[in-house]
């Protein structure tokens, strides 16, 4: 079968692969969809990602959705023939972590298309059962790959145990940010002030109702914070990004007592505070690890309908055309937000 492995530096290419083996546990997924993250334009542009060296060729790709092929069980026939997301991490279960619930802080995890571990960019892969979640009928394939970032923005949003009609800044209008922005909306926490540095994005932030966008390209974030809010800040502030000027701003624009939260992964491995500010207004930084059982809950609020999800969803190549995907996702061309590999 054909996989999208990542060959070199900004290379990636359809390549024969094994089958893959069906273990105790486990599903035969036929991947139909995978989206291409921020996460897998790390290894993409370095071949690598933190502390995680792809060894080459590698397969890529975490966001993934197919139809359930083969079960090693017959406790999880119900899933034969049945379209489903897929949870990409995979937790040890064991562990004093993941049997306290906290499934997302596993150290023995191990992850869809971070190394060592091949990614969802394959004909077909063989996953723990219990972690496809079932994917009704009115919400399409593209949507459901977009229930991971989702099922991300629902976990920050938890963790920052956030209230309604408080304001919240989103830095970094990306898919994460986009889908922190959907939630808040719903939630009714107002005003919502969006960044980034490309204007494509920050209309689409406005079209889902941010009430203020910004592009950090052409004015400076933190003057302009302080002149919406009155000089205040917000009680909310989610780090989307990932880079140290949006980390810099985050203290910044916070008010007094808010929350932080801090989303994007800063490639240079550190996250950069204005620690004066942060200590001042006695700060709360709150680190969101990927998603914390969350999968369902975005399943549920995409189905009703009041996450517009397919928003998000501007490109869609085939197999064939991996290496087209992955430069116009690196470079941003032609306004994409979310890129898509079909794997049929
Ligand atoms: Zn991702
Ligand atoms: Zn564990």
């Amino acid at each position: 079968m054909q996989a999208v492995c990542l060959t070199a530096t900004r290379r990636v290419e359809c390549l024969s692969v094994p089958d893959p083996s069906l273990q105790a546990g486990e599903a035969i997924v036929r991947v139909l969809q995978v989206g291409i993250c921020g996460s897998d334009l790390h290894l993409f542009r370095d071949g690598a990602i933190g502390e995680a060296r792809a060894s080459l060729p590698f397969v890529l790709g975490h966001e993934a959705m197919g139809v359930v092929e083969e079960v090693a069980s017959s406790e999880y026939a119900h899933l034969l023939g049945k379209r489903v997301a897929i949870e990409p991490a995979i937790p040890c279960l064991r562990c004093e972590f993941c049997l306290r619930g906290d499934l997302n802080l596993c150290p023995n995890h191990l992850f869809l298309g971070l190394p060592p571990k091949a990614g969802a960019m394959q004909e077909r892969i063989a996953h723990p059962a219990h972690l496809l979640e079932p994917v009704p009928d009115s919400l399409s394939d593209a949507e459901a790959v977009l229930l991971e970032p989702l099922a991300i923005a629902l976990h920050a949003v938890d963790l920052g145990k956030v209230r309604t009609g408080a304001s919240a800044a989103i830095l970094g209008s990306g898919t994460l940010g986009l889908c922190v922005l959907m939630v808040l909306k719903q939630m009714g926490v107002h005003p919502l002030f969006c960044t980034d540095l490309l204007e494509h994005r920050l209309s689409l932030a406005r079209e889902l109702g941010a009430d203020e966008t910004v592009n950090a390209a052409q004015t400076d974030v933190v003057a302009e914070a302080r002149r919406f809010t009155n000089g205040r800040g917000f009680d909310y502030v989610f780090e989307c990004a990932g880079v140290d000027d949006t980390q810099w701003q985050t203290a910044q624009i916070a008010a007094p007592g808010a929350k932080c939260l801090i989303i994007g992964t800063n490639p240079a491995g550190h996250v950069r505070l204005e620690g004066s500010a942060a200590r001042r207004k006695g700060l709360s930084i709150l680190m969101v690890r990927r998603s914390r059982l969350t999968l369902k809950r975005a399943m549920s609020l995409a189905a009703l309908g009041r996450i517009p999800l397919a928003r998000l969803a501007t490109h869609t190549f085939p197999m064939a055309q991996c290496q087209q995907a992955f430069d116009t996702a690196v470079e941003y061309r032609d306004g994409v937000v979310k890129a898509f590999i079909r794997m049929e």
